[in-house]
């Protein structure tokens, strides 16, 4: 058997799937022009991946193995590889947003594709209901994910006898890739969840603390595959064997493949709304405001300018960011979705655009258009000493934090240097819920 082993969301030579099927293999990498050209030439996450790419390399070739890497539009690349080689079968593991599907819908008219399972827990087809309709409400997913949960999703895939078909294609230089900037490895799992083990106990606790280090910092890891998440579940195994509860954190995963799953079976989810046809106002000046940071609501400008800086934002924030976006805002979620993507390290389509619909209301889930946060009473909560607040915003320091929780205070005093909150939460609320009764048309109401 002559086989082309594609990489793409499984960046490991360990227990890999694709390094579990024997033959003549040549294993590949392809920097996607289609993807690539509408990124900013400085977009750290390309630098990232490249950085990953290379050490997969060095991973494979201390296996007796090569990966080869190329840069253009994938299908046109296989389609080269296969005039060449002649190969039986192009096989990679599944990716289910809407522009993964077209693409490798393009390369199977080339060449027999065998879609292996790997990046998440189950597969979508795994979960469906009694009927065979996807599940619509996590709960019952996630019920359902424990009930049919069987030692097969543990699995360690052993390496097969695989001969390397000859061939020369290093990975380009990020500068011949046209990006700048550097190309740094994000720190290894392992030594994330070495981090992560005495926290895992008080994760339920923890994880919503701006204020904390209380979560796993696993997303990016895997979002490209640097870690299989079967040997993060069998790590969970191990913790709790140690009398751990490792359920609050679990339940985190089965999220994950419920949004995977959710965009698999209903990928125009990527731009339509689910439910209520309301989509926002457009407002230039309130958009750039929120991008700035400088909307004068402290939670959701340290939250942007975390993201913008770092790349990273924490779980809580992103929620009140979004709310804040759609709800106090009155924008557009598809533009602020489109913000995060820009920043994200660990950008997932299901993840960030289900989310995103999740929080303007127009999603899956049953409770619709009043769910609003007050960003007010989620620092207060979340953040109570405003650490997290002063780190990102550092024109705040000098202020107290029961002031920083303050809207009335803020709208008077804002620190020198500072805006004055750009709404008011109370009538930017009502005038939200006032938008949704007047909508009641969707996709799929
Ligand atoms: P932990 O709390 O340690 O969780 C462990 C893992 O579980 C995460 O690495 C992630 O893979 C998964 N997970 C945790 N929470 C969620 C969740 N709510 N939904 C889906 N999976 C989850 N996550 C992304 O990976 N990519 C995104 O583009 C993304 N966009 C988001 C956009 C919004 C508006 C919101 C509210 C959430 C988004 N999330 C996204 C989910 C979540 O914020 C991140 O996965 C989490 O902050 C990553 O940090 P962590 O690895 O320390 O998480």
């Amino acid at each position: 058997m002559r086989r082309l082993l594609w990489f793409r969301r499984d960046l490991r030579a360990e227990d890999n799937p694709l390094l579990s099927l024997e033959g003549d293999v040549l294993p590949i990498f392809i920097f996607d022009t289609n993807i690539l050209e509408a990124l900013e030439r400085t977009d750290r996450r390309v630098g990232m991946i490249h950085a990953m790419v290379v050490d997969l390399r060095r991973q494979m070739e201390a296996l007796g193995l090569d990966l080869y890497v190329f840069h253009g539009d994938p299908a046109a690349v296989i389609g080269a590889l296969q005039e060449r080689f002649g190969f039986d079968e192009v096989c990679a593991s599944g990716d289910f947003d809407a522009y993964a599907l077209e693409r490798d819908r393009r390369v199977s008219q080339i060449l027999s594709f065998n879609l292996l399972h790997d990046t998440y827990i189950f597969r979508p087809e795994e979960m469906l209901k009694d009927d065979g309709t996807p599940f619509l409400v996590f709960t019952p997913f996630y019920r359902a994910g424990r009930a049919r949960f069987t030692p097969e999703h543990l699995r360690e895939y052993a390496r097969a006898e695989q001969r390397l078909l000859p061939f020369d294609a290093p990975p380009p230089t990020l500068e011949a890739l046209g990006f700048e900037g550097g190309s740094e490895l994000p720190d290894p799992p392992e030594s994330l969840l070495e981090r992560f083990a005495p926290k895992l106990a008080s994760y339920k606790d923890d994880r919503d603390r701006l204020d904390r280090d209380g979560t796993s910092g696993l997303s990016v890891a895997l979002r490209f595959g640097t870690v299989s998440v079967r040997a993060v579940l069998r790590w969970l195994v191990e913790r709790k064997h140690e009398g751990i509860d490792t359920e609050p954190f679990s339940r985190q995963l089965l999220f994950r493949d419920f949004y995977a799953h959710m965009l698999c079976h209903f990928p125009d989810l990527a731009w339509k709304n689910f439910r209520y046809a309301w989509n926002g106002i457009e407002d230039a000046e309130r958009h750039t405001a929120f991008c700035e940071g400088r909307t004068g609501f402290p939670v959701v400008d340290a939250g942007v300018r975390e993201l913008v800086a770092t790349g990273n934002m924490h779980n809580r924030v992103r929620m009140i960011c979004a709310s804040f976006y759609t709800k106090d805002l009155l924008l557009p979620w598809q533009r602020g979705e489109r913000f995060f993507a820009a920043h994200l390290n660990d950008y997932d389509a299901a993840s960030n655009i289900l989310s995103w619909q999740w929080s303007a209301g127009t999603g899956i889930d049953p409770q619709p258009w009043f769910r609003i946060f007050n960003p007010w009473l989620q620092s207060r909560k979340f953040d109570p000493d405003a650490v997290y607040i002063k780190r990102w915003c550092p024109e705040l320091q000098y202020a107290e934090a029961k002031q920083l929780h303050d809207e009335a205070w803020m709208a008077e005093h804002a620190p020198r240097g500072y805006p004055k909150p750009v709404v008011r939460h109370k009538a930017a609320a009502e005038a939200a819920l006032a938008h949704f009764k007047t909508d009641t048309g969707g996709m799929h109401a």
